[in-house]
C-alpha cells in the first residue's frame, strides 16, 4: 500500500542519512583528537593558538550538523512556517561530502525570509530527493543549482491555480529527461538507476507536495546541445493541507 510504501522510503532515507552524518562527524571529531594530541606534545604559542583555532572550526561544524539532524527527526502534526532558505541551507550542508564525492558543484541563490507553510520533515524528504536526484543526473564536472522564487501568477503544471507563495527550483546540467522515460516519472518503482536506484523519491515527493496543497513540474531538454532538467516545487505561504491528513 501506498502507506507502506512510504514508511519503506523514509526508513531508506533514514539509513542513507544515519551513515551520511556518523561520517561527516567523525571526520572533525577525528581532527580536533589529532589537534589535542599535538597540542598535549609540546607547541609553540603560535602553533597553539592555530590548533585552537582549527579544533574549534571543527567543533563548530559538528554543532551545525546535529542542529541539521535535530531539525530533521522533530515532525510536526500541524503545518509551520519553513524558512526555505535555512531549511536548503542545512540539507544541502548534510549533502555536502555526497556532491564532493560525485564531483558535483552547487550553486544557489536564496533569498532570506521566504515562507512556505508545511510539515518540515516532509518538505526536506522532497528536497532531499530532488537534489539527489539533480547531484546524479548532473554527474562528475556536473552543476546543480538551486534557487527561490515567487509563485508564478500563471496557471501551474496542471492547469490549477497556483498558490500564493514561493517557488523552489533545482537545476542540473545532465542528460537530460528522454521522451520514453518522461511519462513514468512519477509512477512508484520506476527507475533507470537499476539496482541503485528505489524509483520512489518523485513518487513519494509528488504525494507529500499535493497534500501539502502545491504542485511540483519536470522540465527538461534533450534536444540539441541544450541538456539538463530543472525541477519547479510551488508551495503556498499559508496552509493548504489536503483533507483527511
Ligand atoms: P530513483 O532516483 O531511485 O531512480 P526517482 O523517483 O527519484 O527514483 O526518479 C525516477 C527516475 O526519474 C530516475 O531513475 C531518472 O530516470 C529520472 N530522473 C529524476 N530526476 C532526474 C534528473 N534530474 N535528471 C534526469 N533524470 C531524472
Ligand atoms: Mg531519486
Amino acid at each position: 500500500t501506498q502507506e507502506a510504501l512510504l514508511a519503506n522510503e523514509k526508513l531508506a532515507v533514514a539509513g542513507r542519512l544515519a551513515a551520511t552524518i556518523a561520517h561527516e562527524i567523525h571526520n572533525p571529531l577525528d581532527s580536533v583528537s589529532n589537534l589535542l594530541y599535538l597540542m598535549r606534545n609540546g607547541v609553540t604559542p603560535e602553533e597553539s593558538r592555530q590548533f585552537m583555532d582549527m579544533a574549534e572550526q571543527e567543533l563548530a561544524r559538528v554543532t551545525q550538523i546535529s542542529r541539521a539532524m535535530l531539525g530533521l527527526y522533530r515532525e510536526s502534526k500541524a503545518p509551520v512556517s519553513v524558512d526555505l532558505k535555512r531549511m536548503l541551507k542545512e540539507i544541502l550542508l548534510l549533502m555536502d561530502r555526497r556532491f564532493a564525492d560525485l564531483g558535483v558543484s552547487v550553486a544557489i541563490d536564496l533569498p532570506a525570509d521566504v515562507a512556505v507553510a508545511g510539515y518540515p520533515a516532509e518538505l526536506r524528504q522532497v528536497f532531499t530527493n530532488l537534489i539527489t536526484n539533480a547531484a546524479e543526473a548532473a554527474g562528475r564536472g556536473g552543476e546543480v543549482s538551486i534557487r527561490i522564487a515567487p509563485n508564478p501568477p500563471g496557471p501551474g503544471p496542471n492547469g490549477q491555480k497556483l498558490p500564493d507563495g514561493a517557488t523552489i527550483i533545482i537545476a542540473d546540467n545532465g542528460a537530460g529527461i528522454s521522451d520514453d522515460v518522461r511519462p513514468h516519472l512519477f509512477q512508484p518503482f520506476f527507475t533507470t538507476k537499476g539496482e541503485h536506484g528505489t524509483g520512489l523519491g518523485l513518487w513519494v515527493s509528488r504525494g507529500i507536495i499535493s497534500k501539502h496543497g502545491g504542485a511540483i513540474e519536470i522540465a527538461s531538454n534533450t534536444n540539441g546541445n541544450s541538456h539538463g532538467t530543472s525541477v519547479s516545487v510551488f508551495l503556498a505561504s499559508n496552509p493548504i493541507i489536503a483533507a483527511g491528513d
